[in-house]
């Protein structure tokens, strides 16, 4: 079968490999599409060199077909899934206190151990979830980051009629702006990429183009009191400058971004209005299903997000592009 397998800094080769063969508690996938996310570009770039193996397999944003699964895990072939990609010891104080995907020994699926970025794939069945024939292949792709917006809105606790500003309008970005948006919340997103300002027009989404004072806009927005919840989700040192200046009193500032490096935010701010700021970080169960159920229902359009499909053979290019800041929402690898 094949594979892509990261070679070390800015390399990915496609090759063959041997097909896997599913353990007594594992389904083996034939691996439909896998999303290229912002933290397979830190991949692409070296950045978690200390995790990923050289001649590792990546993806971690994974739908597939079952091709056989174990009698009475409730998947057979045919079955369609979704992998969520984390594996954790249950034993650790994390684990204990619910937040197992935040694990002292967590292990991610196509980051520490190998992912989706091949044509077979042997996964723990209690690793899949189903999903519904009415999803498309290129919605259930989505599936993984819409779990993550699902719970960076449901962590920041928001709600009908408050307004929420989003800083960075990428596929995680926009796609927070919608889920709070279906919780009944005021939205409007800051974004600098003309494509991805056309996209977020297309959803009818409020926007923040790169010419605005964003505090002087959020001010203007909300009477002068600031927004109730701001998001971070640039990765850009300038956006966590700003952030806590456009939050009220009491309100909420939420970091979904990676900074890899220590950057100044308003910490007079943070004491002056008594701001709440918190990190949100990959998801649960819960979170995961509320997803399936969201595009299912078509609450929350994600279509229009998916940009290109390439093959696997594409991949180096592929990160090449998206590294490039051009025209690209999300990529989806077509395995
Ligand atoms: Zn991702
Ligand atoms: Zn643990």
């Amino acid at each position: 079968m094949r594979a892509a397998f990261y070679q070390g800094s800015r390399t990915f080769t496609t090759g063959e490999a041997p097909q896997p063969t599913p353990g007594p508690d594992e389904a083996l996938l034939r691996v439909r599409r896998v999303g290229i996310c912002g933290t397979d570009l830190h991949i692409f770039q070296g950045h978690l060199d200390h995790r990923v193996p050289k001649g590792g397999v990546i993806g971690h944003e994974t739908f597939g077909e079952v091709v056989e699964a174990p009698t009475g895990s409730g998947f057979s072939s045919g079955s369609r899934v979704v992998v969520e990609p984390v594996v954790s010891c249950g034993a650790c104080r994390a684990c204990g206190m619910g937040a197992s995907y935040l694990c002292y020994q967590l292990k991610v699926l196509g980051v520490d151990l190998p992912g989706g970025m091949q044509e077979y794939w042997a996964v723990a069945t209690k690793r899949l979830l189903r999903v519904p024939d009415t999803v498309s292949d290129d919605q259930a792709a989505v599936i993984e980051p819409l779990a993550v917006a699902v719970h960076d809105v449901a962590r920041a606790q928001v709600k009908a009629g408050d307004s929420v500003l989003v800083f960075g309008g990428g596929p995680i970005g926009a796609l927070i702006a919608l889920v709070a948006r279906h919780r009944g919340a005021r939205v409007a997103v800051v974004e600098v990429n003309p494509f991805r300002l056309e996209i977020l027009k297309t959803f009818g989404l409020e926007r923040v183009g790169p010419d605005t004072d964003v505090v002087g806009w959020a001010n203007q927005w909300t009477g002068s009191t600031g927004v109730d919840v701001a998001f971070e989700v640039t990765g850009n040192p300038s956006a966590a400058r700003t952030v806590a200046d456009v939050v009220r009193v009491w309100g909420t500032v939420s970091i979904v971004a990676i900074h890899a490096e220590p950057v100044p935010v308003n910490l007079y701010q943070m004491f002056a209005r008594e701001l709440v700021m918190h990190g949100s970080r990959l998801y649960a169960r819960r979170d995961w299903e509320e997803a399936i159920r969201l595009v299912a229902s078509g609450a929350v359009p994600v279509t229009p997000l998916v940009s290109r499909r390439i093959p696997l053979e594409a991949l180096q290019q592929g990160m090449e592009e998206a590294l490039g800041g051009g025209p690209v929402m999300k990529v989806l690898v077509e395995v």
